[in-house]
This record gives C-alpha cells, structure tokens and sequence, in this order.
C-alpha cells in the first residue's frame, strides 16, 4: 500500500495524486512479483513518488522560510528492526535511496545534513543541486507567502502530500517508509516526524507494518507508527488501530494527519482527519483500489 498524503487535496489535483500512487503501487509489485523483498518494493515506490512532482517529497516538495528545500526520509526493515533514515538533506533528489545506504551501510539509524550528504557521496551517490528539487508551482506559493505572510491559502492546489509505503513479501517479511518535504515555510533546520522511527514509520514482521503523514508535532507526541503497531501486536484489527490512532492524534495530538497499515496477515488499514488523503493498495482479491 501506498500513500501520498493527507491534506485537502483540490479536485484539480486528485487525478494527478491517484495516477502517481497507482504508478508507485506497480512499481513495488514488479518487484515483489520477480521475488523482490518488501524493503526493495518499499524502496522503489517511494522513489517513484519522490520523482513526482505533484508530491511534495523529492522533486516538488515544499520549501522552507528561506526559499530551500530540506527533504528527510526513512526507511525500516521488519525482519530485523533495522532502520535507515535522513534528515534536512538539500542535494538528494531520492532521500528514501539514501536512507536504504543508511540502513545497510551505516552502523547508525539517522544522519542529518552535510553529515548525510558526506555518507551519500562515500557510497557514490550522486549529489543533485538545491535548486534542481525547486518547481515553479512551489516557487510561486513561497514568493506569496514571502510577500503576504504565511498562509495555507497560499499553497491551496500546489503540491502537499508527504510519501509513504507499506509491503509484506511472499517470506513474510515486512518493511515501511516515508518520505517528505516537510511542512511549507517550515523553520530552516526542523525535522518532523518523517524520519523519526517510530514516529513517521515503524514496522515489525511479527506485527505490522505503518506509514504516517500529517503534522510532524503532532504526530510526535503520540509516536504514531509504533503505536499503532503496538495495537496490531495487541489483536486489533488494521482498520480499527488506524482508526484510533488518528482519534488520538486529533485528541491529543490536537493535529491533522493520516496512516497506512499492514498487518502480518497482509490486512490493510488506513484512516485520516485531513478532508482527503492519497492512496492505493491491493485488497485481499488483488484488485487496485485507489482513493476517490
Ligand atoms: N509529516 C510531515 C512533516 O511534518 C508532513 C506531512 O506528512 O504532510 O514533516
């Protein structure tokens, strides 16, 4: 299953978020179908919707008070508990593909900044320039709210939703990911709940696995992922974890946002409190579903 946020997601810009999650859904199924692991087919998807500009994650993604973009991303293996994640990287056009180098080549689970751009070049990872992740669409909505102040009015049909996916292989194994651009006009330096484990996505073979989007503080002061995996390990049904999650996010969080889960049966559950959120996932019969 895939996700390409929660957010009041303009009619305009529906079918452009529904084709992307479609085209970022098959690309992790070719995967899993040539025996691919659901940390390859996670990895994948993610890419594919990075490389989309309608998302904001990758190429597209919002920027900052000071007109950048610091993009952070996560990646997390359910076999092992081994996770890989950056954060306020500005010259990586695929962060999920950085966190993958993380999880494997690296003996620890977060690298933020130069330090992350450092590692990527040591593993001969292509550095892109800042600027080439900048679209006109997100340009034009900073310059409104450089020259009129901040507004969410301001970025209304440009592109909003943060990335992620879920998968369980044929072996069992699952794994989960996310990736964004961050919330617009976001402090220069702040990190949200994207690549925080447990937080932005948490999987556990023996549990589930869950992606998250939505207020990176709000979603932070309920560790969102882990604790809706921690409702999956307690019998809960996918559907209804997410569901609680999402209650508890409003209630406590006092936030908006949305999550994917998995469970170790393959089940799927998602809920959200933002008027839309994008996804598509196969159901228990192999048909595509995709949101409205
Ligand atoms: N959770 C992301 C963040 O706070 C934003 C989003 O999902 O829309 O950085």
């Amino acid at each position: 299953m895939v996700h390409g946020g929660a957010w009041e997601i303009p009619g305009v810009a529906a079918p452009a978020c529904r084709t992307g999650c479609r085209r970022a859904l098959e690309a992790g199924e070719r995967l899993l179908d040539r025996g691919g692991s659901a940390v390859d087919a996670v990895e994948a998807a993610i890419a594919v919707l990075e490389d989309d500009p309608v998302f904001d994650a990758g190429i597209g993604s919002h920027l900052n008070l000071r007109g950048k973009v610091q993009l952070d991303a996560i990646l997390m293996d359910g076999e092992t508990l081994e996770a890989g994640a950056v954060a306020a990287v500005e010259r990586i056009r695929n962060p999920i593909r950085l966190a993958r180098r993380v999880l494997e080549a690296s003996r620890h689970i977060l690298l933020v900044a130069e330090g992350a751009e450092e590692f990527a070049r040591e593993q001969g990872m292509p550095l892109c320039l800042p600027d080439e992740l900048i679209t006109e669409w997100q340009l034009a909505a900073w310059l409104r709210c450089r020259d009129a102040g901040h507004s969410s009015a301001h970025h209304f049909a440009s592109p909003q939703g943060t990335v992620g996916a879920v998968a369980i292989d044929a072996t069992g194994r699952i794994a989960a990911g996310t990736s964004t651009g961050g919330t617009c006009c976001k402090y220069p330096g702040r990190v949200g709940d994207t690549p925080l484990i447990g937080c932005g996505c948490y999987a556990d073979s023996t549990a589930g696995g869950a992606s998250s989007t939505g207020l990176g503080e709000a979603i932070m002061k309920i560790v969102m992922a882990k604790s809706a995996i921690e409702l999956l390990r307690g019998g809960a049904e996918p559907q209804a974890a997410a569901a609680r999650m999402i209650q508890l996010l409003g209630e406590r969080g006092r936030g908006a946002g949305g999550v994917i889960l998995l469970d170790c049966q393959g089940r799927i559950g998602a809920c959200f409190n933002t008027p839309q959120m994008a996804y598509a996932y196969r159901d228990s019969t192999g048909g595509l579903v995709l949101s409205p």
